[in-house]
């Protein structure tokens, strides 16, 4: 008799305002890739093809703060379909690189951007782009959040970590494995 196969964890990911660093330490797992690939299923991630949220996922986690409606939309969405909320990295936990421009107004932030610091044609763009909210937020900031994995990236020692103990069916702690920054 056949021992009926353990059904995998279904994980989604997004990057709001972030720089990517958190995924690409995802992708630092390296060969771990192949062991964690029989348990669990990305069913969307901008590291995959699925482009479509699921109604129903295990596990999502998110890299990055929330600085505009677009990152806000996700993250309530992330957290309306996912049973467990993993916010990855320092963006996500606190704010860091992104939330640097909240002592500022945002209007001084984008006249920065698009015009002091622009030599040929310097313009506001309109089109494609998300409206800003005037502060940026952690995460947390707006939609409740049950993991949190510091770091700027977290190692993926670390990663690893917090996804093996959910397929173990354990919560992890990622404070034994974590600091800020690091
Ligand atoms: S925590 Fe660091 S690596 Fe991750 S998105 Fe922010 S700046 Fe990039």
């Amino acid at each position: 008799m056949t021992t009926p196969a353990t059904p995998r964890i279904t994980v989604a990911t997004a990057w709001l305002d972030g720089c990517s660093g958190c995924h690409m330490s995802f992708l630092d797992m390296d060969e771990r890739l192949v062991d964690l690939a029989q348990k669990i299923d990305v069913v969307y991630s901008p590291l995959v093809d699925a482009k479509e949220l699921p109604e129903q996922v295990d596990v999502g986690i998110l890299e990055g703060s929330i600085s505009s409606e677009s990152d806000l939309h996700h993250a309530q969405e992330f957290r309306k379909h996912c049973k467990l909320l993993i916010s990855l990295g320092d963006c996500a936990v606190n704010g860091n690189v992104p939330a640097m421009r909240n002592p500022f107004k945002l209007a001084d932030v984008i006249d920065r951007a698009y015009r002091e610091n622009v030599d040929v044609q310097p313009q506001m763009p309109t089109v494609g782009v998300p409206v800003l909210f005037q502060q940026v937020r952690p995460i947390h900031g707006c939609v409740n959040v049950d993991v949190f994995v510091p770091g700027c990236p977290p190692r993926a020692d670390a990663i690893f970590y917090v996804l093996n103990e959910l397929i173990e069916g354990r919560t992890p702690d990622p404070s034994q494995v974590t600091r800020f920054g690091a």
